[in-house]
């Protein structure tokens, strides 16, 4: 099939790489010229792992690239959104990136003749696709949804630093559609993946996204909760909840106490959820409480700090870790900022350290030193903060022997070094 991915971003440079990879013919949209050339010559625009190989196998040949709708969707039978959906101010879901990436292809579907589905991929609150999406699509094209043009809502689960893999491999494939037409049309997309289809209507689809991304955040801050009593009471939580993971019912995933969870998606996507909720007049306080004992984590780090080594005025203190997660350059949300902010607003000295995230973090504190060594980050410093689970920081040892001071907090459990006095967060 033909089909047009909007966006070119970890969720639209994967999902084009992904069907290209599978047989379709893809033409990227992104109003970011230096991505779309970056994806012509086979480069990808952001770091996850086998895109780089996708990209240079299908390049100019079933993959290819524009800032311009109009050519892409003219020549295309589907078109996937997948736009960022960032945060309001007040945490509820800004849809102006949405807003424009329909009205540009509404505007197109006005000329095009033939049948076209447009489907969104970005994840955005129940009822947008019905109430937003729909008539925005009827105003620029003049036509109507279900009769001259279909629509469908096809969530993404996928997970960054495994994207790939995660689209090749889903768990489930969710498609929410206004009819039987199009929902057709967008499964004969995924007719050679081995999971099941899930088929249902748009608000359904949307709304299984947000509980998905709700309950796995809802089992880390349950998981922080549990970690900071036990922390209190000497107990390693950690033997508690890989006990308690061995409930069928429960699962040992998302169980790991620590700094807590960042990255483009937890943190707005169950804030997106709190704000519709409150938008039709409910009350969700377990969401609240989710939000609220993850801001905690990365300041129980800072005060964890000052208890072992006093006021941190003009102290040294080294960030292992800027990324989110692992195998990631995303720091969007990432619990290292809270933490280097809170470090810089005590009178610390910061030197930091990540294997990917170091050009993106610079943008945010520029003051801070980086370096391109774990070593030369822990140089002369009086104490260190590991904030992403790398898995080269489970090797670290000798290196902790340039520090001043071998004082470590680690908040995601990866260092095995018997050379420092590592502290947990929660244990
Ligand atoms: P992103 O910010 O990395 O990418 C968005 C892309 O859209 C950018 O390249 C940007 O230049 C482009 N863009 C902005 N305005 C545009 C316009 N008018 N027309 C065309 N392109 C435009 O975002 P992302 O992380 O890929 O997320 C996209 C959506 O997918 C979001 O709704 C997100 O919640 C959802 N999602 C993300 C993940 C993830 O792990 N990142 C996983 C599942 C779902």
């Amino acid at each position: 099939m033909k089909i047009s991915v909007i966006g070119s971003g970890y969720v639209g440079s994967v999902t084009a790489a992904c069907f290209a990879e599978v047989g379709h013919e893809v033409i990227c949209v992104d109003i970011d010229k230096r991505k779309m050339d970056q994806i012509n010559e086979g480069i990808p625009p952001i770091y996850e792992e086998g895109l780089g190989e996708l990209l240079q196998k299908h390049a100019g040949k079933n993959l290819t690239a524009t800032t311009d709708y109009e050519s892409a969707i003219r020549k295309t039978d589907i078109s996937f959104i997948c736009v960022g959906t960032p945060s309001a101010e007040d945490g509820s879901i800004d849809l102006s990136i949405v807003r424009a990436a329909t009205t540009s292809i509404g505007a197109v579907l006005a000329k095009k003749e033939g049948y076209h589905v447009v489907v969104v991929k970005s994840t955005v609150v129940p009822e947008t696709t019905e109430k937003f999406v729909i008539p925005l699509l009827e105003e620029s094209s003049g036509k109507i949804a279900g009769k001259d043009f279909g629509v469908a809502m096809n969530p993404e689960f996928l997970r960054e630093g495994k994207a790939v893999y995660d689209f090749m491999n889903p768990d489930k494939i969710v498609i929410g559609a206004i009819d039987q037409k199009s929902g057709d049309l967008v499964s004969k997309l995924y007719e050679t993946f081995k999971c099941g289809v899930t088929r249902t209507n748009p608000s359904t689809a949307e709304m299984i996204k947000y509980a998905n991304n709700s309950l796995l955040a809802t089992k880390i801050s349950f998981a922080n909760e549990i970690g900071n009593i036990c922390k209190r009471l000497k107990i390693n939580t950690y033997e508690v909840m890989e006990a308690v993971g061995k409930d069928s019912r429960i699962s040992p995933k998302f169980l790991n106490s620590g700094v807590g969870f960042g990255g483009s998606c937890f943190p707005k996507d169950v804030k997106a959820l709190i704000g519709k909720a409150k938008e039709i007049g409910y009350s969700p306080v377990l969401l609240e409480s989710v939000i609220e004992v993850n801001e905690k984590q990365p300041i129980l780090m800072t005060e964890i700090l000052q208890r072992k080594i006093g006021n941190l005025e003009g102290k040294k203190v080294a960030v292992l870790g800027l990324a989110f997660k692992n195998e990631t350059d995303d720091i969007r949300e990432s619990r290292a900022i809270p933490v280097i902010a809170e470090l810089l607003r005590l009178g610390a000295k910061v030197s930091a350290y990540d294997p990917m995230a170091i050009e993106n973090m610079r943008r945010i504190f520029p003051t801070v030193e980086y370096f391109g060594k774990a070593r030369d980050a822990l140089q002369g410093t009086d104490a260190c903060l590991v904030m992403t689970e790398w898995d080269e920081f489970k090797q670290l040892d000798s290196e902790f022997e340039a520090m001043k001071e071998k004082i470590v907090i680690d908040g995601r459990k990866v260092i095995n070094s018997k050379k420092v006095d590592y502290e947990g967060l929660c244990w």
